[in-house]
C-alpha cells in the first residue's frame, strides 16, 4: 500500500509509512523537500529529503532506507557473513537495487564477482541520481555485475554457484513475497556451494514475529544450521532487525571475535560506522523472545 501523505496549505507534506498500518502503528516524516514520487512496472517509489535522516526511499508505503542510518543495516547484511565464511570469493545478492549491500561487499578484497539480481530498474536509476555515494563506487567496480529481474526466477534456472548470497529484498508483499517462500530458499540451497551462507532481511521481530518463524522454519528441513542475528535500525521501526542465517557449516556463527579480528585486519581494515568483530559475535546472542521464536519455528 502506498505511503499516506498530508500537508497543510504552505505546510510541510507529512509521508506516512503504512507497513504497520494493521497493528494501528504508523511512523510519519516531515518531507523537507519531495524528490520523486512514481509507480514503476513493479512498485510504488517515494523519495523524499528528511531535515534529520537526509534521503529516505519507501517502496509501497515501507521504508527501506534512509541516508543517515543505511550504514548500520548495509554493514551488518554484508561483513557478518562474508567474514564469517572467511574465504568467500563469489556473492550473489538479491533484490538491493540501492547498491548500499554491493557497496559494503566490495570493500573485500577477497571478493572476485559480486552478482545482483533486482527486479525494478527504476530503484537503480533511482540510486545511481540520488544515492551517488552508494551507487558510483558500485556501478564502477569491474567485479559488480547486475542483472535487472526477479531473483526468484533466477536462483531457479542459473547453475551458478555463489560462498554468500544476501537476500536484501523489501518486505513480504509485492514483488518481494515470492523471497520468503520455502521453494526460493530450496533453490537459493543448491545455487550455494558447500559450507556457502544465506543471510535474509527477515523484519522486526517484535511487530513480524511471524517472518522471522516462517523463514527459520523453512530453512530447518534444509540446512544443518538455521538462526539469525540482530541489529537495531532506528528508522525500521520497532526494536531490533533480524537477519536471517542458514548454512551448513554450523561452525560459522560461532567463530570467535579473535577470529574474526584477524581475517578482517587481512581484509585491509577497511572503514565502518557500525560493525566491529565483538559487535559481529555478540550479534548472534538473541534476546529471549527472538531466541524463543527461532526455537519453536518449524517447517
Ligand atoms: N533494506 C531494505 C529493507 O529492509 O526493506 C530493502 C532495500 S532494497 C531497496 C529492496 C529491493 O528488493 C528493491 O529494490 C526491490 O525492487 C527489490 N526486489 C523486490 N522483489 C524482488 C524480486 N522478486 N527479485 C529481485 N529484487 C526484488
Amino acid at each position: 500500500m502506498p505511503p499516506r501523505s498530508s500537508s497543510k496549505p504552505g505546510g510541510k507534506r507529512w509521508i506516512a509509512e503504512t507497513l504497520f498500518d494493521r497493528l494501528g502503528l504508523r511512523m510519519t516524516f516531515a518531507a523537507a523537500r519531495m524528490r520523486r514520487e512514481e509507480r514503476s512496472a513493479h512498485q510504488h517509489l517515494v523519495l523524499f529529503d528528511h531535515r534529520h535522516l537526509g534521503r529516505v526511499l519507501m517502496l509501497d508505503g515501507a521504508t527501506q532506507l534512509t541516508s543517515a542510518d543505511e550504514f548500520i543495516y548495509h554493514e551488518m547484511m554484508s561483513h557478518v557473513p562474508i567474514l564469517a565464511h572467511g574465504r568467500a570469493c563469489e556473492v550473489l545478492i538479491v533484490g538491493g537495487g540501492d547498491c548500499g549491500i554491493a557497496h559494503q561487499v566490495l570493500k573485500h578484497g577477497s571478493i572476485a564477482r559480486v552478482t545482483q539480481v533486482e527486479i525494478d530498474s527504476a530503484v537503480v536509476a533511482l540510486a545511481k541520481r540520488h544515492f551517488p555515494q552508494l551507487a558510483a563506487p558500485v556501478l564502477a567496480d569491474k567485479r559488480f555485475e547486475l542483472v535487472i529481474g526477479d531473483g526468484n526466477a533466477y536462483v531457479r534456472t542459473s547453475e551458478r554457484r555463489f560462498d554468500v548470497v544476501i537476500v536484501d529484498s523489501s518486505d513480504p508483499q509485492g514483488p518481494s513475497a515470492a523471497l520468503f517462500g520455502r521453494d526460493f530458499y530450496a533453490a537459493v540451497k543448491r545455487r550455494l556451494s558447500p559450507g556457502g551462507v544465506l543471510v535474509t532481511q527477515s523484519g522486526v521481530p517484535f511487530f513480524q514475529p511471524g517472518e522471522l518463524a516462517a523463514a527459520v522454519g523453512h530453512w530447518r528441513g534444509l540446512f544443518a544450521d538455521a538462526s539469525c542475528y540482530v541489529a537495531a535500525v532506528p528508522t525500521y521501526v520497532g526494536g531490533h532487525l533480524a537477519m536471517g542465517w542458514a548454512t551448513d557449516d554450523k561452525r560459522l556463527r560461532r567463530t570467535s571475535a579473535r577470529t574474526i579480528a584477524a581475517r578482517y585486519r587481512r581484509a585491509g581494515r577497511f572503514a565502518t560506522r557500525y560493525w566491529t568483530p565483538e559487535v559481529h559475535t555478540a550479534a548472534f546472542a538473541l534476546p529471549r523472545y527472538i531466541a524463543a521464536l527461532v526455537e519453536q519455528a518449524a517447517d
